[in-house]
């Protein structure tokens, strides 16, 4: 099969996939400390979903108040309900100071105090003194957090030399027979070609997949490519059943209101105009964590309480707020809520839905990034070759819940670690070994495949089925009837894309076969999300299930291993949490910020 198409090849000390944040903060670490770098994406970088991160991104830099990297700790891992891993909670938190101060220094145009420092806002869960206070925690370029830090990232990518492969659609990893990973095969969109890039380290940052549910806050271009790879390679995915509705999307469109505007000030009523939340969460009320105001929305509707002619969805409010701090501080939602929603935010409440948001789970990582798997008994077990890093990623530091704003540090703080592995284990110019062929073959031999197919079903009449059944069986509340029903739907679901047609067959601009390979990806991640959920039998976090509504830390206090099987069935192996710290019982000083 290797001769049937011309391979144009490549050689990298590393490749990264994906140019989001936590893509960009690799490669341009890595270019930086003069690795041969190249860097894959689909998108240009600066469409990457990054850019729609509005809220931003947490630091215990202490500009508003007092603070901690400790209590953002505690946060961190009282937050994840007791799944997320501390050692990599304890290095996410520290690192986040001189990570914030560096994007600082790289350019990131941050909102400033009157002092002239990072502007600060609270976000939900966000504390002082191990859950007394409120932390100002969260650092903000206004409500446009994301593009600020993008645009800054990928100039600096460019000021390295870092080479971009922009519109190129990686389709499968180059694992060698040891399961180490040798490179990656890509598919230029533009010009037809098919690229191997060799490379001692491929980086996975291919983002979340909330495309796999029907209503969702993230771009249509979020489809776990990266988590259908690993799949592929044989490797597991991690914790997938943990999937986050954000509380606050335009109902209707789907569409982000960040919470940033409760932040702020704003907050949630009923049908009767009450403020329902000071009954659910009465000390933090609005800002309670994702989960727990998402449950309660979806209460007070259950109860007849939702607001509209179907009482189907709940008002936000910040009218009270006035023009002057909504223009100032949340001038995008303004502009977001018109067109979506077509709403004055300075006269009327925006109507909201709970609605998909983030992806918990996925490639399960340590916290340099290195790829794990359960291997001869060691569950720390590294592969060879392989890193995943941002959303595609489960390091794991948001366990069952991840707080808002600790995605973007998430993003930058293992972008930036895996820079640091890699300049510590890989020579820079040591050759290649010869690349695989049994799996190049394969992965070319599928790829041919699905351009080929000649089936009797449609890529947007699967994908649509897909989106239902996840949006109806794996939603904010779960049920294990409804999960059983939600396993054969969707295992019936993955059958049905072998019987998928794809009507274009040239190999330029073909998104129909783009889409395909897009949906053979969201389809792993699908049915790996409902057995999961199927599988476990407690509520955490952002997994709440009514026939089992306690969480149950002897039972279920693990992380659960999905490899997908054939026929879309999925076997459920476990890692231990890691239940200890990186400096347990010695004094740390917060390390320095690196410029280069
Ligand atoms: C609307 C919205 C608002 C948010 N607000 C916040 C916030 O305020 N604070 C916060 O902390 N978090 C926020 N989040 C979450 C956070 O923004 C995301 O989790 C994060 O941006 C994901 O970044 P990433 O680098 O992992 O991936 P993305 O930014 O999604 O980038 C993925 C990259 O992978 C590339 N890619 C994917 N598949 C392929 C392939 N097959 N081949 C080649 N390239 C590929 C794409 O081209 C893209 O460059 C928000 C999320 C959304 C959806």
């Amino acid at each position: 099969m290797s001769d049937a198409y011309k391979l144009i090849e490549h050689e990298y000390d590393v490749v990264v996939v994906g140019a989001g944040g936590a893509g960009l903060r690799a490669t341009f670490g890595m270019a930086a400390t003069g690795l041969s770098t190249a860097c894959v994406t689909k998108l240009f970088p600066t469409r990457s979903h990054t850019v729609a991160a509005q809220g931003g991104m947490s630091a215990a830099l202490g500009n508003m108040g007092e603070d901690d990297w400790r209590w953002h700790m505690y946060d961190t891992v009282k937050g994840s309900d007791w799944l997320g891993d501390q050692d990599a909670i304890e290095y996410m938190c520290r690192e986040a100071v001189p990570s914030v101060i560096e994007l600082e220094h790289y350019g990131v145009p941050f909102s400033r105090t009157e002092d002239g420092k990072i502007y600060q806002r609270p976000f939900g869960g966000m504390t002082t003194h191990f859950g007394e206070g409120t932390a100002q925690r969260t650092c903000a370029a206004a409500d446009r957090t994301g593009h600020a830090i993008l645009h800054t990232l990928y100039q600096q990518s460019l000021k390295h030399d870092a080479k971009f492969f922009i519109e190129y659609f990686a389709v499968d990893l180059i694992m060698d027979e040891d399961g180490a990973c040798r490179g990656v095969l890509a598919w230029d969109l533009a010009e037809g070609q098919l690229h191997l890039f060799k490379s001692h380290a491929v980086i996975l940052a291919t983002g979340g997949y909330g495309r796999a549910y029907f209503s969702a806050t993230s771009a249509h271009t979020c489809t776990g490519d990266g988590n259908g790879m690993v799949v592929r390679a044989g490797l597991p995915l991690q914790d997938m059943e943990f999937v986050q509705f954000h509380p606050t999307g335009v109902y209707g469109a789907g569409v982000l209101i960040t919470e940033g505007v409760r932040g702020e000030g704003g907050f949630l009523t009923n049908s009767d105009g009450e403020r329902f939340m000071e009954r659910y969460a009465p000390n933090a009320k609005d800002l309670a964590s994702r989960d727990v105001v998402s449950r309660s929305m979806t209460m007070e509707i259950r109860e007849g309480r939702g607001v509209g002619p179907k009482k189907d969805h709940i008002h936000l409010n910040l009218q009270h707020l006035g023009p002057d701090v909504i223009h100032k501080r949340l001038p995008g939602i303004a502009e977001t809520a018109k067109i979506f929603a077509n709403v004055d935010v300075t006269k009327d409440p925006i109507p909201v839905l709970p609605t998909v948001h983030y992806n918990m789970g996925g490639i399960p990582t340590n916290y340099h990034g290195e790829v794990v798997t359960l291997k001869d008994g060691d569950p720390d077990a590294v592969v060879p070759g392989l890193f995943a890093i941002g959303e595609a990623a489960c390091v794991s530091v948001h366990g069952a819940n991840r707080l808002g704003s600790n995605s973007l540090l998430d993003l930058i703080v293992f972008g930036r670690a895996v820079a640091h592995r890699c300049e510590e284990v890989i020579k820079p110019g040591t050759p290649h070994p010869e690349t695989p062929k049994a799996s190049l073959d394969k992965a070319l031999a599928e790829f041919d495949a699905l351009r080929n197919a000649d089936g009797t079903r449609s890529t947007a009449s699967i994908r649509e089925e897909m989106q239902d059944v996840m949006q109806n069986h794996a939603a904010v509340f779960r049920t294990g009837e409804t999960l059983k029903e939600g396993c054969e739907l969707i295992s019936a679901t993955y059958d049905a894309f072998g019987d998928i047609k794809v009507s274009d067959r040239s190999l330029v601009w073909n998104s129909d076969l783009a889409e395909t390979l897009e949906l053979r990806n969201l389809l792993a991640c699908a049915v790996t999300t409902m057995y999961g959920a199927e599988n476990r039998k407690e509520s955490r976090g952002a997994h709440a299930r009514e026939d089992f509504t306690e969480r149950d830390d002897e039972g279920w206090m693990k992380h659960s291993l999905e490899y997908l099987e054939e026929g879309g069935r999925v076997r459920i192996d476990y890692r231990p949490v890691h239940m200890y710290t990186l400096t347990d019982d010695v004094e740390v000083v917060p390390p320095k910020a690196r410029v280069y």
